[in-house]
């Protein structure tokens, strides 16, 4: 094989039949795809659907409902009975956003998590 410095259709410049430099950033690039991917599974396990929110909310939201699903108190969360139905408990996840859990008289459920937008919506005679 030559060692003349040759260009490589990606515009490069090096050595051997392939771009190391082009083929590095494709490593790069797989194992940054691979770690998309990891997390993405993580939202196979999630009891609500937590796809469509910030990192930070997806983390906080988990953290509560790992608490509710040890029994522990939505009000160690700040949860909140909704005034005009008792059965809902809202919990803040940030500033932004909120958990919505369904009171089952023993238990909770987790029923989504709701932009603050939308929570306010949510509310009759608004
Ligand atoms: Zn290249």
């Amino acid at each position: 094989m030559s060692r003349r410095k040759k260009s490589f259709p990606c515009g490069h410049k090096g050595y051997g039949k392939i771009c190391h430099r082009c083929a590095q950033e494709q490593t790069a690039w797989e194992r940054k795809q691979q770690q998309k991917n990891a997390w993405e599974e993580t939202f196979n396990k999630d009891p609500i659907d937590l796809r469509p929110f910030p990192k930070n909310v997806v983390l906080k939201a988990r953290e509560i409902l790992k608490g509710l699903a040890n029994q522990q108190d939505y009000r160690s969360f700040y949860g909140k009975r909704l005034r005009h139905d008792r059965f809902i408990i809202s919990i803040p996840v940030t500033r932004h956003y909120r958990l919505i859990c369904r009171d089952h008289g023993s238990f909770l459920t987790p029923e989504a998590v709701v932009s603050h937008e939308d929570y306010n919506v949510c509310k009759p005679g608004q």
